[in-house]
């Protein structure tokens, strides 16, 4: 960042006052607290859950026309009352960034470059593989040994061992359940979620 004589004088000028306020004995936690408070005075206040990690912390995310300008932890929520971490402090640029992809990006077989797609083609391309993928990998029946006859036998299993599922933090409760219910259906044995491991 590039600082002109001028503003670095501002500059050492408002924090020696801020050094010499607080010396004083006056308390400027208040006072910065209220600043923010005018930053968000006529934002609309959406409460809504950390997306990062299990402990589902409470946050208050601030929009001015339609335009995210705020995002904190949520003082009102039982499980942090306020407080985030490091992760959920910095989760306005989940929202606000230039790196953030917004559209499907597809790298075909051998390629080397990636291609913007749209949801329909990548959700189609997605079901075909799988669906590929599980027909040729499919056992219906296991030769397994009773335990109480020591014989061989034929059971059904129905599985497929070709293909894992990783459940995210960022699925609620009504998301994982459908999704193992999804991958059950299709035989899939290894499921596992991120915050498990
Ligand atoms: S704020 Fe931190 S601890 Fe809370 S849910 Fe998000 S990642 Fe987890």
């Amino acid at each position: 960042m590039q600082i002109s004589r001028r503003s670095f004088l501002k500059l050492s000028g408002a924090t020696t006052l801020s050094v010499m306020l607080a010396d004083l004995g006056f308390d400027l936690s208040q006072a910065s607290a209220q600043v923010r408070g005018f930053k968000i005075k006529s934002a609309k206040a959406t409460p809504t859950i950390c997306p990062y990690c299990s402990v589902g912390c409470g946050i208050l995310i601030y929009n001015e026309n339609g335009k995210l300008v705020n995002a904190e932890g949520d003082p009102d929520h039982p499980i942090n009352q306020g407080s985030l971490c490091s992760k959920g402090a910095a989760v306005y640029q989940l929202h606000e960034n230039e790196r953030r992809l917004k559209k499907p990006l597809y790298r075909a077989p051998g390629s080397d470059k990636w291609e913007e797609k749209d949801w329909e083609w990548m959700i189609e391309k997605i079901a075909e593989r799988a669906k590929k993928t599980r027909d040729a990998n499919f056992t219906v029946k296991e030769t397994v040994t009773v335990p109480q006859t020591g014989q061989a036998a034929d059971i059904v299993v129905n599985r497929t061992e070709a293909i894992g599922c990783l459940g995210g933090a960022a699925l609620d409760n009504e998301e994982c359940y459908l999704l193992q219910k999804l991958m059950r259906g299709m035989g899939l044995v290894y499921i596992e979620h991120q915050a498990r491991i």
